[in-house]
């Protein structure tokens, strides 16, 4: 049969495993020349685990009892960070207390009320104004954990840190060559754009081959880093997956979610998505919808 080249793109592109949601997108992504990789959940696998449970002392906690408080407060909430913390306590058979008062914030953590006390569970770095003396015993726990290409999230009760988890995530089969690819098609190296620490991140453009790195960004920093390459005059393809990558695959030329595990807002704001959970698809479906892109034009 013959279809006109725009669909029978969009067909191939679906055959590869990657949603295309118009033949609009389909133009859009053949004329990126750039292009903006999140981190954790799309160069990552987004089934992080936690690799270590470290109480400080001065909270007199056991390891069961730190990591109940923090699976008690990451118990609502859908992100990959959370989703290990809740998993760590089932496998260790620990009962979890419901929480009240729950609210997360994008690139930072989550929040809640446990028995009339406040337990906060989240970034190092961002939640740096909750923490009292125990600063420099949390500083270097994070830090030998960050060494390690992990993410280290700190546990605050009622103020006080209380605690540091360790939680790492396996890099996906591919991405070097991903990375690799989208170089060669667009003639410059992915930038990566990250909520994580700067340490995890170097490791992890050490790893893929990425040179341009900006970590412990904000959902707002990645739209401006975004921005930032558009004024400059490129046409920029994001890649993401959570829900602090949404405005950046809606202010980009063109987004792409990774579909798995992805955040309903990433499915929903992104043009096209990546069903079979296969990184490699990205590049591959680029490279087809420049070649259709020739055809039309
Ligand atoms: P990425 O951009 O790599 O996908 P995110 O923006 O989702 O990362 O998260 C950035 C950082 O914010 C995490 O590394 C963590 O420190 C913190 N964070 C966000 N949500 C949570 C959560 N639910 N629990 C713990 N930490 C969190
Ligand atoms: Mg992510």
């Amino acid at each position: 049969a013959t279809m006109p080249p725009l669909l029978s793109a969009i067909a191939n592109a679906g055959r590869h495993g990657v949603l295309i949601k118009s033949a609009v997108v389909m133009e859009r992504l053949g004329r990126i020349d750039a292009v903006a990789l999140d981190k954790t959940g799309t160069l990552t696998e987004g089934t992080p685990r936690v690799t270590d449970i470290l109480p400080l002392a001065s909270s007199g906690l056991t390891e069961d009892a730190l990591l109940t408080l923090a699976a008690a407060a990451e118990h609502p909430s859908e992100h990959p960070l959370a989703r290990a913390v809740t998993e760590a306590a089932r496998a260790r058979g620990l009962a979890v207390p419901p929480v009240a008062d729950f609210s997360s914030a994008p690139g930072v953590g989550v929040t809640a009320t446990l028995d009339g006390r406040s337990v906060a569970v989240g970034s190092p770095a961002r939640l740096r104004d909750a923490r009292t003396g125990a600063d420099g015993a949390v500083a270097e726990l994070a830090a030998r954990l960050e060494e390690d290409g992990r993410t280290a999230v700190l546990v605050v009760l009622d103020g006080t840190s209380v605690g540091v988890l360790g939680i790492a995530d396996r890099l996906r089969t591919g991405a070097r060559t991903t990375v690799a690819r989208l170089t060669g098609l667009t003639g410059r190296a992915p930038v990566l754009l990250t909520g994580d620490n700067p340490r995890a991140a170097a490791r992890l453009g050490a790893d893929t081959g990425i040179v341009d790195i900006r970590a412990g960004l904000l959902p707002q920093d990645k739209v401006h880093a975004v921005k930032e390459m558009e004024t400059a005059g490129r046409k920029v393809l994001v890649v993401g997956d959570g829900v602090n990558d949404a405005p950046a695959l809606a202010a980009a030329h063109s987004g792409i979610a990774m579909g798995r595990a992805g955040s309903d807002l990433a499915l929903e704001t992104a043009d096209a998505v990546v069903v079979r959970d296969e990184l490699a698809t990205v590049p591959t479906v680029v490279a087809l919808s420049r070649r259709c892109h020739r055809l039309v034009v």
